[in-house]
């Protein structure tokens, strides 16, 4: 509502995000997971607490302060495990938890792929209580319902998010528009 006072128009409209918390936080992992160096599968992780400050992120990526050109990134299962990728990379998740400058109990954990049970060990560890994830691509795998097992057992929901329709587009409206008035 729009209210004329002392001859000045005053704005009263409430006013309304262009996204929620859960859209906002999914999208900052999304980011997280761009910075990635993974050619085949970027992944991004930002936890949060209660009153929706984030406290730490992470993304995938190889032993922290290596020489980068020495290590692969390949991941045929049919060359020396010491040849793969696998052998090399922190995950997104464990490097949030590493680089976590407070304790994580209760906070609230997104990422963009569901975690594997090596991170669902770290994540019951540091006491998350709910992993809101983007996909499950993963989901047939056995480390998956692993990790699905440890989190029903240490009291972690887990909940799938779709993104709004429209969110990206309104989001690169809103950069371009940024950059254009620079
Ligand atoms: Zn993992």
């Amino acid at each position: 509502m729009i209210v004329e006072i002392d001859k000045c128009k005053v704005n009263y409209i409430k006013p309304a995000s262009a996204v929620s918390w859960d859209e906002y936080f999914m999208l900052q992992a999304m980011l997280a997971s761009f910075k990635s160096k993974d050619p085949a599968t970027k992944v991004g992780a930002v936890f949060v607490d209660g009153s929706n400050h984030q406290i730490t992120m992470g993304y995938n990526g190889f032993v922290a302060g290596v020489d980068e050109t020495q290590l692969p990134w390949g991941k045929d299962n049919e060359a020396p495990y010491e040849h793969q990728k696998y052998a090399y990379v922190v995950h997104a998740e464990a490097n949030a938890i590493l680089h976590s400058p407070r304790e994580l109990k209760d906070a609230r954990v997104y990422v963009t792929l569901f975690p594997c049970e090596e991170c669902a060990k770290l994540l019951a560890s540091v006491k998350v209580k709910e992993v809101i994830y983007l996909s499950d691509k993963h989901c047939t795998k056995e480390g998956n319902k692993i990790a699905k097992k440890i989190f029903n057992l240490s009291g972690i929901s887990y909940r799938q998010m779709n993104m709004k329709p429209g969110l990206l587009d309104d989001l690169e409206a809103h950069l371009a528009k940024q950059l254009a008035d620079l």
